[in-house]
């Protein structure tokens, strides 16, 4: 055969080496895993009742569909164009007047309010923005499992404080509000390296909705530290029991150092519309409007045109019974009711939420239908949901997925289980559980 010639040797060389050094950016180093692929794809292949992944399979309100047809069928053809790039002007000026109401202040809609692509976008601008090397954040575990790797790819060190599950009175069910912080450990992750805490109020997985006296804690290590506050409060209208959710940046001090990230998506069950917010003072909105500037850009403009008119009739409607931030909390709280029985009634003890559509339960009880596999590195829950999906047909996600990997393996006899859906679904999957109670209990 004949010799290469000396020319593609040496680009032969050249190439291997430089395909030696990992094509991908050193950023991405340890993030690539992501559970969510495996879980859905598997949702999607196995399961006949899926309250894994959260969404609701209810439609959103009439009122809000509505408005986004007119947006779209309507005469104006700038609907159908770029609007302003930090939020169509009518919706940063609804999202102001509400939530300068909530919050007690006046804010400008043009530099207090940002529009992002969904409440995902609105954090990945926080931790672009204002973290890097060096920079330790604070995450209270169980976590929304993307605040980690985007506080990696910033530089950032993600630093974990856990809840703790305090145990329950003998008799009584347990709560979303038996998990606390213990002030003391709080307190000691702070430092002169602190940059920000993610607090997430509601939390998912847990359902947790942080009382007054913990949030006041969060906010005086803030003040001390000098630290941010990235306040996630996606699921700020789903709390249940006359519970009330409580805003930090409406804490003295906090106002001038949080940025409070709020969803449609959860706010108007529309979760693929993608539209979210960002609130906060000018001088921490400035820098997310830099990334947002150089990254997405923009917004959907028709979506942004039917988001702002459901907060203008919510903002008519403000604590009246017809308001639907009124009205959707008492119809999940009933399907969460409904849910803790199924779950209670076959021995998988719930831990009831406070809020969220989230709910945890126990799966002890159920470990003999599938043994613990000391040789196996994936935690048990993990395990375990794969298994329920694919010889079950009910898909749920595991614990172990909003904890750090040091810690996954102490929280692996858990499930998250989603109930924002039709009571069809809800009956659907009693059945399942109460048909694999009945095969347990048969010799
Ligand atoms: N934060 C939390 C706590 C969430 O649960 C979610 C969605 N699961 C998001 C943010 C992302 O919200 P969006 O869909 O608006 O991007």
């Amino acid at each position: 055969a004949a010799s290469p010639s000396p020319f593609r040797l040496v680009f032969s060389l050249s190439w291997q080496a430089k395909m030696a050094k990992p094509v991908q950016a050193q950023r991405l180093e340890g993030i690539d895993k992501n559970i969510w692929v495996e879980f859905v794809q598997l949702a999607a292949t196995y399961s006949k009742v899926n309250l894994g992944q959260g969404f609701p399979d209810f439609p959103p309100p009439d009122f809000l569909k509505d408005a986004f047809v007119r947006a779209v069928s309507g005469q104006s053809q700038e609907l159908h164009q770029y609007t302003r790039a930090f939020g169509h002007p009518p919706l940063v000026k609804v999202l102001a007047q509400f939530f300068g109401k909530l919050l007690g202040r006046d804010l400008d809609p043009m530099t207090n309010v940002m529009v992002t692509v969904g409440a995902y976008q609105a954090l990945f601008c926080c931790f672009q923005a204002f973290v890097e090397e060096g920079d330790e954040v604070i995450i209270i575990e169980p976590f929304f499992d993307c605040y980690e790797p985007m506080v990696r790819m910033a530089g950032g060190t993600p630093v974990f404080v856990p809840l703790r599950l305090k145990a329950p009175e003998a008799g009584r069910l347990m709560s979303s509000a038996d998990w606390g912080l213990d002030p003391a450990e709080l307190a000691s992750k702070f430092s002169e390296r602190t940059k920000a805490i993610v607090l997430n109020s509601p939390n998912n997985p847990l359902g947790k909705v942080f009382g007054r006296r913990e949030l006041e804690a969060v906010a005086r290590l803030c003040v001390r530290h000098g630290a941010l506050c990235f306040s996630d409060e996606v699921y700020e209208w789903l709390v249940y029991d006359g519970r009330q959710h409580l805003r930090v940046a409406s804490l003295p001090g906090m106002w001038e150092r949080t940025v409070t990230i709020g969803s449609s998506g959860k706010t108007f069950n529309v979760t693929g519309w993608k539209v979210g917010w960002a609130v906060g003072p000018d001088q921490l909105l400035r820098h997310l409007r830099t990334v947002h500037q150089n990254s997405v850009y923009h917004c959907a403009t028709a979506a942004q045109e039917a988001v702002a008119q459901g907060f203008q009739r919510e903002l008519e409607l403000y604590g009246k019974p017809e308001s639907y931030f009124m009205q959707l909390p008492r119809e999940l709280q009933q399907k969460r009711d409904c849910l803790v029985q199924s779950l209670t009634a076959v021995g998988m003890k719930p831990i009831v939420p406070e809020g969220t559509y989230f709910l945890v339960a126990d799966i002890s009880e159920f470990k003999s239908d599938v043994p613990e596999d000391p040789s196996s590195d994936e935690p048990y829950d993990s395990r375990f949901a794969k298994w329920m999906v694919k010889n079950k047909g009910l898909a749920a996600i595991p614990l172990s997925t909003f904890f750090c990997d040091a810690h996954k393996s102490s929280h692996s006899h858990f499930l998250r289980f989603c109930f924002a859906k039709e009571e069809g679904t809800l009956k659907a999957a009693n059945d399942i559980l109460q048909a694999w109670k009945r095969e347990k209990s048969s010799p």
